[in-house]
């Protein structure tokens, strides 16, 4: 039977972030198991590949402090393209609300040492884009280091540098079972045979819960479709604009190719396996987009370009990190609620300094735990998106 240190259930960014990792600090025998026959068939393929570091929770804040330097430096240090383009996310607040709510979180993300954002005035705001309806706007908030990545490329690189390394993927690989023993987790089954390991890493994305379920872990995350919109090319919009939230209504925006890349969470949206793009959508979110921006009326869409994907909800919308309790040797990293690209990177580092060494330094991990939801810890959410 092969036998490795460490086998990675699922080969997409978070799975090669965590395989990177491990390799980095001198870990080699680690096999991640992928069942498609490539990598990127999950949510990292379907990703808009936003990163940011304008949250509310301190905890995202320092997991962004970590990532995007990481995906700035991407190349340097692994010799790979991750196509990081810092363009910036833009906050558009309409009331008073949003405004209260963005200063207080430019206060914390100041304080823990995030030095590109800053509050915009609203006479700025009109000035920086005047494509942009206004009138009900109060200010915003700006950070020129948030932006996008390639997801994909990303992934490939990750993984690519943790193969150098030593490090093996199995593709066309499904995960089956895995095996207990009165010391904790000994071994996984696979359609490709039986492998021997004492550490599991639980990285199936939205299909964690069935993994959780093979080792006894009742893991509450739940798929939730979303779908984006890519435009056809549009000229009469900046290509170099940042991601822009209107957080009215949630509706956001990016530049894609030479046209746009649109985004809205459905609230009617129910959780499901379900990825099929439905084609009324393009209708509702294209009257969010022509009322924030008007010209966006005379945008052209063609369905067949538009996608859908699953998150992976948790119930307080942040990710479940670290050893699963009752199940030694059974690690998770799910629940990324959105967020599994721009934060791949801190979980690969947490991840990795929690199996090799028991700790990490990068955040208090704990507060991340399953464990956190029996023990009436959940985070408490303060997003008025
Ligand atoms: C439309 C959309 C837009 C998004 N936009 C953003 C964004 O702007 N910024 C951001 O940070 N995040 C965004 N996300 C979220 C982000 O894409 C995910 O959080 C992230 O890709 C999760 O990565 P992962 O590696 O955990 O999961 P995945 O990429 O889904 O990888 C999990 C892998 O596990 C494999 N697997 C599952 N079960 C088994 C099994 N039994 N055996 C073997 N393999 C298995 C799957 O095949 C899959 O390849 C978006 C998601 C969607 C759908």
């Amino acid at each position: 039977m092969d036998s490795f240190d460490v086998v990675i259930i699922g080969g997409g960014i978070v799975g090669s972030s965590i395989a990177y990792h491990l390799t980095e600090q001198g870990c080699t025998g680690v096999l991640v198991l992928e069942r498609e026959s490539s990598q990127g068939k999950g949510s990292t393929g379907k990703s808009m590949g936003g990163v940011r570091a304008q949250f509310s929770i301190p905890i995202n804040i320092q997991m962004s402090l970590y990532s995007i330097p990481f995906y700035a430096s991407f190349e340097e240090r692994l010799g790979h393209p991750c196509g990081y383009r810092p363009q910036g996310y833009f906050f558009l607040a309409n009331s008073e609300k949003h405004m209260a709510y963005l200063r207080a979180n430019y206060e914390k993300q100041v304080a823990l040492g995030l030095k590109a954002v800053r509050l915009v005035s609203k006479d700025e705001v009109a000035g920086m884009y005047p494509q942009l309806r206004s009138d009900d706007i109060v200010g915003g908030s700006f950070c020129s280091t948030d932006g996008f990545v390639d997801p994909y490329s990303a992934m490939m690189g990750f993984m690519a540098c943790a193969a150098d390394h030593g490090a093996q993927l199995w593709r066309n690989a499904e995960v089956t079972g895995i095996a207990l023993d009165a010391r904790g987790v000994c071994a996984v089954e696979t359609s490709r045979g039986q492998v021997a390991t004492r550490t599991v890493v639980n990285a199936a994305g939205a299909w964690a819960a069935q993994i959780g379920k093979m080792a006894g872990i009742d893991l509450p995350v739940e798929p939730l479709r979303r779908m984006l919109v890519p435009t056809e090319p549009f000229d009469q919009f900046p290509h170099t604009a940042p991601m822009i939230i209107d957080m009215s209504t949630g509706f956001h925006f990016r530049p894609e190719g030479r046209g746009f890349l649109l985004a809205w969470n459905d609230p009617e949206e129910a959780p499901g396996f379900n990825t099929n793009f439905e084609d009324g959508f393009i209708e509702k979110i294209l009257v969010h987009a022509a009322d924030r921006v008007p010209v966006f009326e005379n945008l052209a869409v063609n369905p067949k370009r538009a996608w859908a994907g699953l998150y992976e909800m948790t119930p307080d919308h942040h990710p479940i990190l670290g050893p699963a309790p009752g199940v030694p040797g059974f690690f998770l990293a799910n629940g990324f609620s959105g967020h599994g690209v721009m934060h791949a990177p801190a979980t690969g580092k947490i991840l990795s300094d929690l199996i090799l060494q028991g700790r990490t330094d990068l955040v208090n991990a704990n507060l991340l735990n399953l464990q956190r939801y029996a023990e009436g810890r959940a985070i408490e959410e303060t997003a008025v998106l």
